[in-house]
């Protein structure tokens, strides 16, 4: 068949002219010349159909192009991609739309401009203006807070909101933060996280999670709540000694408002629930442990000497154990001498 526009033996493609006549006079992408993103140079975020996100200006100009770009369905693989020149924040930009017609690549060009409008994100005027919907409490037990408890706490606050930060919670920031010898207080940005927070420090160090709303005004005629997720941390700690029903225990572990510990002269593991364990018969952790000289032992007993005193003192063996240590830890609780394992 002859094609009708330039008369040569062609296959026709379409009314009548062949495939390379009709790529002459058909455009497959249409765009516009001149294009706004946004920007929000707090957080270095660029908005996209009301999102504001985090990536790069390359990847969220291919999305303002897919969306504001027709591209025939006749053209299959699209690629597009880009090539741009910025100065005071406007973007010269030649955009290249490439697919397939035929097994033929066809690649079309547009110049763009791309404008750069600074504006705050949602999120970063929020924060700016001071928004919290919760606050985390963490409180002791009777007792304050040392300086590293209260260092590991916070490290353990901002690490989970960091990670969480990280993982595209965008809307989630600490607004504020309190700290003294009675706890700490954290604002938070958005409630639902603060309370799985709270529950995870819960977790991690014990105690006790209380929870309270408090009223904040109105928004849009509906009342607004604020969230209280109050810690309190029990007054014993992982591995506090301390003496409950005549025996005495170190704390393995803690889960909520439970421990594990260890009876010291069985060295038997058990579950207690915190409640028993009084502040007064806690008597403190590994400070209280003093390594001890091995001298000798027999099935259930074993001998072991002070190494300042050189006084030797026989105790019971806690179970059938092997001594193969010339040093053995021991702790000294109301007299009473024991066997520390580990
Ligand atoms: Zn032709
Ligand atoms: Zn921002």
């Amino acid at each position: 068949m002859f094609c009708v526009e330039c008369g040569k033996d062609e296959p026709i493609f379409r009314n009548g002219v062949c495939l390379s006549c009709y790529l002459k006079h058909t455009q497959f992408s249409k765009g516009p010349t001149i294009m706004d993103i946004m920007f929000c140079p707090r957080c270095s975020s660029y908005k996209h159909k009301n999102i504001w996100m985090q990536e790069p200006f390359n990847d969220i100009l291919k999305r303002h192009i897919k969306d504001a770009f027709s591209i025939s369905p006749e053209l299959k693989n699209v690629t597009i991609q880009t090539r741009c020149d910025e100065k005071d924040r406007i973007f010269q930009c030649m955009v290249f739309i490439s697919g397939f017609l035929e097994g033929q690549q066809i690649t079309e060009q547009h110049p763009l401009t791309v404008r750069i409008r600074r504006n705050t994100c949602d999120v970063c005027s929020r924060e700016a203006g001071g928004y919290y919907e919760a606050i985390i409490q963490i409180r002791t037990e009777q007792r304050t807070f040392s300086n590293e408890e209260l260092k590991t706490l916070r490290s353990a606050v901002e690490t989970m909101v960091g990670q969480l930060q990280k993982s595209g919670k965008r809307g989630l920031f600490i607004t504020d933060d309190d700290e003294n010898r009675q706890g700490l207080d954290f604002f938070l940005s958005e409630k639902a996280t603060a309370f799985s927070i709270a529950k995870k420090i819960q977790e991690q160090f014990g105690g006790e999670f209380k929870q309270s709303a408090s009223t904040a005004g109105m928004k849009d005629s509906k009342e607004v709540f604020r969230m209280t997720y109050l810690v309190r941390i029990p007054a014993y700690r992982k591995d506090d000694f301390f003496s409950w029903d005549n025996s005495f225990f170190l704390i393995v572990s803690l889960h909520e408002n439970k421990v594990r510990a260890i009876e010291l002269s069985t060295w038997v593991e058990k579950v207690i629930d915190g409640k028993y364990i009084q502040p007064s018969k806690i008597f403190g952790g590994k400070e209280r442990i003093k390594e001890m000289i091995f001298v000798s032992q027999s099935k259930k007993e074993i001998q072991l000497m002070d190494p300042k005193t050189y006084s030797t003192v026989e105790i019971p063996k806690p179970k059938i154990i092997s001594i193969d240590t010339p040093m053995v830890k021991t702790v000294k609780l109301d007299d009473s001498l024991f066997l520390v394992p580990g």
